[in-house]
């Protein structure tokens, strides 16, 4: 049914990311009637602008997938911040207080990975699994994960895209992340692979050594996510795996890496339906924090 402006029912999304803030309205079947976006600046001036756009509307519930860390506990004093983050200005901030202090519904709160596997879950790639893989390739590396039809959460939730991998013998580049320095992410983001070679992956699409080499790493960490969580779907989205190269050459790893251990026809003879890209394309972040709203409206 086509809802109008004014009349309730309309879910409200929110995709927190750490360049760009999207908010959208939209129904409990995944569809987005309105969306805006904004560049993501300081929280005060930021949540004035979620709060504008949801004003115009009569939401029944709101969901959050925002980039972390974040206090997922419902029991915690701090439940609905973001925690600890390295971003200027949003660390301990309180996002799911700020929402609830002008709107009065039931608030799903997640993070980013998270919410897009619940959306690709119930509209997209994953739809009728009980559990699947959401891997973000952009700035970061962030994955979700259902497992038995629930996200897992945890001490605090997964943080998969920091996974210890083994380097590639020619690989001489130290690591980007400022962690652990070379973790997956910090081999494999799309600011590592601008460090390593000196230019951005989008100018680098004809250079197969570099995709390679990306597909060494991803393979490598999707094949320790297979053999962890035995998942019936594997979803790669985020900026890097735009690049239409990657994603064969990923499939080609995580079969050498696996080595005919993992015996289900899904990985030994469909494996260019198992290991795919988002279902809602780059709507797999927004469906999600409405996927998120949809689940809070639910519970
Ligand atoms: P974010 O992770 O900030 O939400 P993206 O998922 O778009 O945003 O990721 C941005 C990263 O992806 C940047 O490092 C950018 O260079 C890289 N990127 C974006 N598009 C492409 C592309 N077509 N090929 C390779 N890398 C890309
Ligand atoms: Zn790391």
């Amino acid at each position: 049914m086509e809802r109008k402006r004014g009349e309730s029912m309309y879910l409200g999304a929110i995709e927190a990311g750490g360049t760009k803030f999207v908010c959208a309205v939209g129904d409990g079947d995944g569809n987005v009637h309105e969306r805006v976006t904004f560049p993501t600046t300081t929280p005060e001036e930021t949540f004035e602008h979620v709060i504008d756009f949801f004003k115009r509307y009569d939401v029944e519930a709101i969901g959050i997938g925002t980039f972390g860390p974040v206090d997922l506990h419902r029991e915690s004093p701090t439940y609905g911040y973001i925690t600890s983050t390295p971003k200027p200005h949003w660390s301990n901030v309180n996002f799911v207080g700020a929402i609830n202090e002008h709107f009065r519904v039931p608030i799903g709160f997640d993070t980013d990975v998270n919410a897009a596997a619940l959306g690709e879950q119930l509209w997209g790639a994953a739809k009728g699994k009980q559990s699947c893989i959401y891997i973000t390739v952009g700035t970061g590396i962030g994955v979700g994960a259902i497992v038995e039809g629930r996200l897992v959460h945890g001490l605090l939730h997964p943080e998969m895209g920091h996974i210890l991998i083994r380097r590639h013998p020619d690989d001489e580049f130290a690591g980007s992340c400022p962690f652990h320095r070379d973790c997956l992410e910090g081999m494999a983001s799309g600011p590592a692979i601008e460090k390593r070679w000196g230019k951005k992956g989008i100018e680098l699409s004809d250079r197969t050594d570099v995709w390679e080499l990306e597909a060494f790493y991803l393979g490598q960490a999707i094949a320790q996510y297979i053999l962890i969580l035995s998942p019936e779907k594997v979803i790669v989205g985020g900026g890097v795996a735009h690049q239409p190269s990657l994603l064969p050459l990923v499939r080609q790893n995580v079969l050498d890496f696996l080595n005919g251990y993992v015996q289900h026809d899904a990985i030994l003879h469909h494996i260019d339906d198992y290991i795919v890209r988002p279902g809602l394309g780059d709507n797999a972040g927004i469906c999600g924090a409405l996927a998120l709203a949809k689940q809070a409206l639910e519970k």
